[in-house]
């Protein structure tokens, strides 16, 4: 009998798990059973994987601690190859099949070992090396991965992205060359799709064209899940995670943080910028670049919609979509009343900062061009002031500039939304809230596409910043995205119900 189409079925979707989702036996259970009610929905699936919560962590530590003593390392080879046992023994019935992908996760520990034993005798573990070392964890868990998925029936193979991503050799954090990649993720893939098998691709994982593995830097499986969508094209990258979508705020911090039903893509990155942990930054590009939609969602909660990012929004409900913070910083100013003639004193301050290696998630400038302030680190406080202080001995005796110096430690807080900038008032309802509630602002930075506001407060204020601009936010009846979903889950019933 013919199928009848199933008039929501699509042509392409990549799903990305990350560590969490993986990291148990009860999680991966889980995402065993997301990917396999999905998978008839669809033309081509695609799964990508980060490696099981805490494993990338455990093998740095392993191949940078090798100098404190070779039983570490062998009880840390011995911890991971537990964490991969635990879940196997769950969810890998046939003890053939076990035995198998075991056998391969245990081979991969034992070089991991055999690699932590050649830094030891070095003494130093190169970018290179460690590369090797990091990309394990991804290459067991696509085994286990894809064998779970076999054992409840469903057609999965693991891969491996060293076939499908080239980089340069910037290892450790490696930067892909896209051409050639889609190139070859194309042609990795078709094979596997075109048999209706489920690729379990290795996230955050590439290569050299020497054939050396490399990483796309710490949380890069969002951009291999990205890099992959635009590549084939997929019509959707779903981004699974622990919690339901992109957050009003960190629900750790504000009880009462709800998921943003809809964000753009500006808003999104404004969002990764300040500190909240949502999508690797470099995930966005290539996904506008390719038209991809994308959505971020939940893999303990499956139903819920989650937050779908969309490249314009058009109409905006609540001004304000999210705060996010950052903490541990220090503001460092360089002021003095000469600096007004003297070109380019932020161009060499930056300078000076950047050679440091330092980043400077926030920058003023007072209108006056009396003083300027960075926000910096605050373990590299002090290296800052010292090295500016040198930079500017000239000027500063000349007394063109006073004083180089650092607040007590401060954070950032970002109030993001596109809909701020076509609303005046905003700014106003922000100062006035912060007012009522005795909090100090220290300093203000308001991006050029005002997607976004910074606040500089103490310490000691930021809790209570977050949670009275939180209250700002409109909390959204009931959100197209809700609507579609409901109407999608009855159509799930009726399915069924058949
Ligand atoms: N496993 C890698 C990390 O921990 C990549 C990722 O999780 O996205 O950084
Ligand atoms: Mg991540």
């Amino acid at each position: 009998m013919a199928a009848i189409p199933d008039p929501l079925s699509r042509h392409t979707l990549v799903m990305k798990f990350g560590g969490t989702s993986v990291g148990t036996p009860a999680a991966m259970t889980q995402v065993v059973r997301i990917v396999r009610s999905e998978k008839p929905r669809w033309q081509n699936l695609v799964v990508v994987t980060s490696a099981l919560s805490g494993v990338t962590d455990l093998l740095l530590r392993m191949v940078r601690d090798v100098a404190v003593s070779e039983e570490t390392f062998r009880a840390d080879g011995a911890e991971l190859l537990q964490r991969h046992a635990a879940i196997a023994d769950a969810l890998i019935p046939d003890a053939d099949r076990r035995r198998a992908v075991m056998g391969e996760i245990g081979e991969l520990a034992g070089r991991v070992v055999n690699l932590c034993q050649a830094v030891a005798v070095l003494g130093e573990a190169t970018p290179r090396v460690m590369d090797a070392v990091a990309s394990t964890g991804e290459r067991m868990c696509v085994r286990l991965l894809a064998a779970a998925l076999n054992s409840e029936g469903v057609a999965a193979e693991a891969v491996e992205a060293t076939q499908l991503i080239r980089t340069d050799d910037h290892y450790t954090d490696a930067h892909p060359d896209l051409e050639t990649s889609y190139g070859m993720t194309r042609q990795g893939l078709a094979p596997l799709l075109a048999h209706g098998s489920v690729p379990v691709v290795t996230g955050f994982i590439a290569s050299t064209a020497q054939g050396n593995v490399t990483t796309l830097g710490r949380g890069g499986s969002d951009y291999s899940a990205a890099l992959i969508g635009a590549a084939l094209p997929a019509d959707d990258v779903w981004i699974y995670t622990d919690v339901d979508g992109v957050m009003t705020a960190d629900p750790r911090l504000v009880a009462d943080a709800f998921t943003v039903p809809v964000c753009s893509y500006r808003e999104v990155s404004e969002l990764a910028f300040y500190g909240a942990k949502v999508l690797h930054p470099k995930t966005i590009r290539p996904v506008i670049e390719a038209g991809i939609g994308l959505r971020v969602c939940n893999t303990f909660n499956p139903d819920h919609p989650g937050t779908r990012l969309v490249a314009e929004l058009e109409q905006q409900r609540g001004v304000i979509k999210a705060i996010t913070t950052v903490r541990d910083l220090r503001l460092v100013t360089v002021e003095g009343r000469g600096m007004l003639g003297v070109p380019g004193v932020a161009a060499r301050a930056f300078e000076t900062i950047a050679r440091l290696g330092t980043s400077v998630p926030l920058f003023t400038q007072s209108s006056s061009e009396q003083s300027i302030c960075f926000a910096v680190p605050a373990g590299a406080t002090d290296r800052v002031v010292e090295k500016l202080t040198e930079t500017f001995a000239h000027e500063i005796y000349h007394r063109d500039i006073d004083s180089v110096w650092a607040t007590d430690e401060v954070g950032i807080v970002t109030v993001v939304g596109a809909g701020m900038k076509s609303t005046p008032g905003v700014s106003g309802r922000i100062f006035n809230a912060l007012g009522m509630a005795d909090v100090n602002v220290i300093a203000i930075a308001q991006g050029s596409s005002e997607v976004s506001i910074s606040l500089v407060v103490g310490a000691a204020d930021i809790k209570t910043a977050l949670r009275v601009l939180h209250a700002l936010i409109l909390r959204p009846e009931k959100s197209h995205d809700q609507e579609i979903h409901e109407s999608h889950e009855n159509g799930k019933r009726e399915n069924e119900d058949r």
